[in-house]
């Protein structure tokens, strides 16, 4: 059964509603989106496994819980992929990184990879790929498939805002992968945005619009 993890803790969602309101300016709309990827990075790696190494505190020797294994990788779709990657940055500084950029093709409206540059040592660890919104799924699958190719172990990954066309389109192309979400809106418009969405996530994150 694909996954679908709505993290609905208050503070996510108060942060969220200030997001998507369109007076809110590009500098908070930076901050915020950092704020909220720093809760979705602890809940994406709820389940890494933990091992147990043996130290010494000031008091005395304990058998104290670590992560067990290699690294994580988190891969940025860009552009807007980077406002999250910031904030799972934050609560796991030891990731390695990488960037995937695609376009959409206006005529065939079918991504185009115009940029791939990920850690070599993406096999056999596991990836968080990031978007902030996860509207038709094009992208996101397009990027899913192409990092699929190099064999991590697993593969999560993280938006913000998606939409049902968006998790089906996504879960029918990559029913593995769990999506981590703060939010499920209602729609998507013929436009390709999400209703009510919060409008363009790199336009309000750069100010470019
Ligand atoms: N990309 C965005 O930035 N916003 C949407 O609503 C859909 C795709």
């Amino acid at each position: 059964m694909p996954e679908v993890h709505v993290i609905d803790h208050p503070l996510v969602q108060h942060k969220l509603t200030l997001m998507r309101k369109k007076d809110t300016s590009t500098n908070k709309f930076r901050q915020l989106l950092e704020e909220i990827s720093m809760q979705l990075g602890y809940e994406a790696t709820r389940d890494v496994a933990l091992e147990i190494e043996r130290i010494e505190t000031p008091v005395g020797p304990m058998d104290a819980k670590v992560i067990e294994g290699k690294k994580l990788v988190a891969i940025s779709i860009l552009r807007a992929g980077d406002g999250i990657l910031n904030g799972i940055l934050k609560v796991i500084p030891s990731a390695r990184v990488g960037h995937i950029g695609l376009f959409r093709d206006p005529k065939t409206l079918q991504p185009v990879e115009y940029y791939f540059k990920i850690p070599d040592v993406v096999a056999d660890r596991d990836v968080i790929m990031v978007d902030p919104m996860l509207a038709t799924g094009n992208s996101a699958i397009a990027a899913v498939e192409r990092v699929k190719v190099t064999k991590p172990k697993s593969i999560k990954f993280v938006c913000l805002v998606t939409c049902p066309e968006g998790v089906k389109a996504f879960h029918d192309a990559h029913p593995d992968v769990p999506i981590y979400t703060a939010a499920i809106d209602e729609r998507l418009n013929e436009k390709g945005y999400i209703v009510p969405g919060l409008g363009d996530a790199g336009d309000r994150m750069f100010g470019t619009k």
